[in-house]
């Protein structure tokens, strides 16, 4: 029986009744939970999935609400987390799906028991250190992943489906230097871009989770609102060179790096 909440969403043909069961029954963590978090978490909540675990150790501040769209001015007075801020506002979105929220800083070492084995990564971060560490991680661990980056008006996202489709390292073999990784602190943010990266991300999430795998192309979105561009990058399949998909190399995660 399908909740008259998601007729929308099952009319479209390739969801229907089976790929909002299979949403449903699925489970996604989200790492991280600023600007493309709270969107991210705000569309998954609301499409119906089982269980979403939401990991950020970061408080709520003023700066956040011009993009954050879950949060208020109380919650940031109050300096709540913003992980519980969000399981907060999501309950009265949809008590139907079960939200974990996990205040930890996320790195090398607790990485892999905060993120557990969900059907789906979302990468809401807002630095490569941590980016890296999940590419490492998913792809040991076979575990569907979803780059997304947003910084002034442009950003990018990228689905990885570990060695079907190419991994972080296979575009960027090395994290780029700090001075060539500017991010909302250093370069300022529009929260439209946020949303849009968010919204692809999102909608990646809602083709596998439906299971609608080959819906997912090798491709790396790239867009620049302020410059009006937006492009698709279409990507060859894994690189055999690859440290970490071709070679096994977890060099971020096992600390080499
Ligand atoms: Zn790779």
């Amino acid at each position: 029986m399908i909740d008259e909440r998601y007729s929308r969403q099952v009319l479209f043909a390739p969801v229907g009744p089976e790929g909002q069961r299979r949403i449903r029954a699925s489970q996604v963590t989200l790492l991280g939970c600023g600007a493309l978090g709270s969107t991210l978490a705000n569309t998954l909540v609301r499409a119906g999935v089982g269980r979403l675990t939401i990991i950020d150790s970061d408080r709520l501040e003023l700066s956040n609400l011009q993009r954050q769209t879950l949060f208020d001015e109380a919650q940031a007075a109050a300096g709540a987390f913003k992980a519980e801020a969000a399981r907060e506002r999501l309950a009265q979105i949809n008590r139907e799906v079960e939200v974990t929220a996990r205040t930890e800083r996320a790195g090398r070492d607790n990485l892999a028991r905060l993120v557990g084995r969900p059907d789906l990564v979302l990468d809401a971060t807002d630095n490569f250190a941590t980016r890296y560490l999940l590419n490492d991680l998913c792809v040991r661990d076979g575990l569907a992943w979803i780059y997304g980056g947003c910084a002034a008006a442009y950003g990018v996202c990228m689905p990885v489906l570990p060695h079907e489709t190419p991994c972080l390292r296979c575009l960027f073999p090395e994290p780029p230097p700090p001075e060539h990784a500017p991010t909302a602190n250093t370069v300022g943010i529009l929260a439209p871009i946020a949303h849009a990266v968010a919204s692809l991300q999102a909608a990646e999430a809602l083709k596998l989770l439906s299971g609608n795998r080959r819906a997912v192309r090798p491709v790396l979105y790239t867009l620049d609102l302020w410059d009006s561009n937006l492009g698709t990058v279409r990507l060859a399949g894994p690189e055999p060179d690859c440290p970490c998909c071709g070679a096994g190399r977890y060099d971020f995660l096992e600390g080499r790096r």
